[in-house]
């Protein structure tokens, strides 16, 4: 059963174009200075929303809501996501993702289930260390961005504007590899708490 730390029953800015629930899932394996939803990170954690209420809320949701989106933390730590996903898009929503990458092969189980996928991008891969304090998460996320843009499924890459990451050129450097992929980056301003 998917762990759950919040859900937002309405949203017009989490899902493009469309009016969407958003889940959030607890536990994350990064550490990012700036994270704005730091009581999602411990992994252990016990969530707040019991399954049957999301599923409640959406059954009364049916015709109000066109989309509902999975979001952290990061929802691809858990191995019940792609199964939640596939459960979500059976009622008849559009489903989407928010991820980091940091676990490509479950990014992958959950792709044929998902209409949209945002994927934060932390800093060009050689410098993804230096953001998120985890060694190795550059070839993670590098891994997932590929299954990402072979997959065929409606995607936005999106970085958050880190002072370390604009003081280095990085996100130039992200730029133009999200520009040689065909894409546009989405540039987020850091929330200041
Ligand atoms: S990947 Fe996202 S949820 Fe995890 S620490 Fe970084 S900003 Fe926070």
């Amino acid at each position: 059963m998917l762990n759950i730390g919040g859900l937002t029953p309405f949203t017009t800015i989490d899902y493009p174009g469309k009016l969407a629930a958003v889940i959030f899932c607890q536990g994350c394996p990064w550490r990012c200075g700036y994270c704005h939803n730091r009581h999602l990170l411990p992994v252990k954690q016990e969530g707040t929303v019991p399954w049957d209420e999301v599923v409640r809320l959406l059954e009364q949701r049916r015709g109000l809501l066109d989309a509902v989106v999975f979001s952290g933390g990061e929802p691809t730590m858990q191995a019940s996501l792609p199964d939640a996903i596939a459960e979500v898009r059976s009622m008849g929503f559009l489903t989407g993702l928010h991820t980091g990458g940091a676990y490509p092969e479950r990014l992958e189980a959950c792709l044929p289930h998902l209409d949209w996928v945002g994927m934060d991008l932390k800093a060009p891969f050689d410098l993804y260390d230096q953001i998120t304090h985890v060694s190795g998460s550059g070839a993670a996320a590098e891994q997932s961005a590929l299954i990402l843009r072979q997959s065929g499924v409606a995607h936005q890459f999106r970085t958050t504007l880190d002072p370390t990451l604009q003081a280095g050129g990085g996100i130039e450097r992200l730029q133009q590899m999200v520009a040689g992929w065909g894409g546009n980056l989405l540039l987020q301003q850091l929330l200041v708490r």
